[in-house]
């Protein structure tokens, strides 16, 4: 990716550098040739000569670019879960999560953690973005996911004589999870995203106290994927499902929701970082009915709803780290709206806004694997600036909303915000 030749000055405006670290009242920062150069106060900057570019914040916010921790290019804000096997061949399925990365983008995520995806999409769409073809978040790509047969994401039908080949390697066993994790290796991907646990989606057979992987599946994909140098993660709702995952040597937790004082010990003792996501249930809650929700799931919805709130919470006070990703890309959880997680957790589950704040910018890079170079201002790592017109201590669904983005850039390069030239196509629901 480009970076903007040359300095750039930020200034006028509330700083928060990511880190969790108060604001700073007067701040600055200086980017040159795409690499923060100075944080601070106005007062403390260096003389800049009149000629350089600068974006006068307005007595807004100046934060680093956020990170959405758990993203689905490819889910094209379906309107039934079936759909996002079956529904659209790989091509438009590639033409769609093109548009959802520039749209993350406008919404000021300057890089995102994939949660899985349709066929191969994640590592060329990284590709695209990476080479300045699409406009995007950095990304972090995911590949096809894996599940065990009869599991939560297996749910064709015998009879229809398809797989799931679309999205989900379905396994039986050790040998069948290391077949798998070695086909993306080929494929390329930095992420292998599991399913040891079901989801309250699917409340018949697979509820979200439901284990849908064994012990010696999920610990084959981790020796297999960490020799390679690949990360996993799962989405691991059920308490067992959660330990089975901490001590197969996960690198990430989706979800966590039904934490106990084991699974508490487990996940501070290594310091895993764990993904909430809990935008989607609460979408999943709001609008279900409007999708032909059945009440039972919807009544699922807000137990995981509740139990990944009182996680969440518990997990931060105990000095654990929490990522921002809120599984959108579903037609009542659409694309755009990312930052609803972030007004969720502040507004609702407890979090301040700087707590929140560092969720979603520096432990989203660390999360990634790039908390050398991204998710805070600090000096000498990349311009990714997230300029807003107003207060996000005193309101943080100002982020909500594009119209108040004076400026997102990329290594010091202007994409998006009033200041950029505007597009505004975004996936409809069902595609
Ligand atoms: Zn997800």
């Amino acid at each position: 990716m480009k970076t903007e030749p040359g300095q750039t000055v930020i200034d006028n405006g509330v700083l928060i550098d990511g880190t969790g670290a108060p604001e700073i009242k007067d701040g600055c920062v200086i980017i040159k040739d795409g690499l923060i150069e100075y944080v601070g106060t106005r007062q403390n900057a260096p003389l800049l000569p009149e000629s350089i570019r600068r974006i006068d914040a307005n007595g807004g916010t100046i934060l680093p670019g956020l990170v959405e921790a758990h993203f689905h290019a490819t889910y094209f804000n379906i309107r039934t879960l079936e759909d996002l096997d079956i529904k659209y061949p790989v091509e438009y399925v590639s033409l769609l999560a093109s548009v959802n990365c520039r749209l993350a983008l406008e919404c000021g995520y300057t890089a995102a953690r994939s949660g899985g995806c349709l066929f191969n999409v994640d590592v060329w769409l990284r590709t695209a973005i990476e080479n300045d073809l699409i406009p995007g978040p950095r990304l972090s790509p995911s590949g096809r996911e894996i599940c065990s047969a009869g599991g939560l994401m297996d749910w064709n039908p015998e009879f229809r004589k398809i797989g799931m080949e679309g999205l989900v390697f379905i396994i039986n066993g050790a040998d069948d999870a290391r077949k798998a994790v070695r086909a993306l290796v080929k494929d390329g991907v930095e992420w292998v995203k599991t399913y040891p646990t079901g989801d309250a989606a699917a409340p018949d057979v697979n509820d979200h106290h439901t284990l849908c992987m064994t012990f010696d599946e999920m610990h084959a994909v981790v020796q297999t994927a960490h020799n390679h140098g690949m990360k996993v993660t799962g989405h691991c709702r059920a308490t067992e499902g959660i330990k089975n995952a901490l001590r197969a040597g996960y690198d990430t937790i989706e979800h966590g929701t039904f934490m106990d004082d084991e699974s508490m010990d487990l996940l501070l003792e290594r310091d895993v970082p764990v993904i909430p996501a809990l935008y989607f249930e609460k979408a999943s809650v709001d609008r279900g009915h409007e999708f032909g929700l059945s009440q039972q799931v919807i009544d699922g919805h807000q137990e995981t709803l509740d139990g990944g709130a009182a996680s969440a919470l518990r997990i931060l006070r105990a000095g654990g780290r929490l990522g921002m990703g809120g599984d959108y890309g579903f037609g009542w959880n659409p694309h755009g709206d990312y930052a609803r997680e972030l007004t969720y957790f502040t507004k609702e589950v407890g979090f301040t806004p700087l707590e929140t704040i560092k969720c979603a910018t520096r432990t989203g890079a660390e999360i990634m694997g790039r908390g050398h170079d991204l998710g805070t201002l600090e000096v000498g790592k990349l311009g990714d600036v997230l300029v807003v017109d107003g207060n996000l201590i005193d309101e943080i669904a100002l982020l909500e909303d594009r119209n108040c983005f004076i400026a997102v850039l990329q290594g010091g390069c202007l994409k998006a915000g009033r200041l950029a030239p505007r597009q505004d196509t975004r996936v409809t629901v069902d595609g």
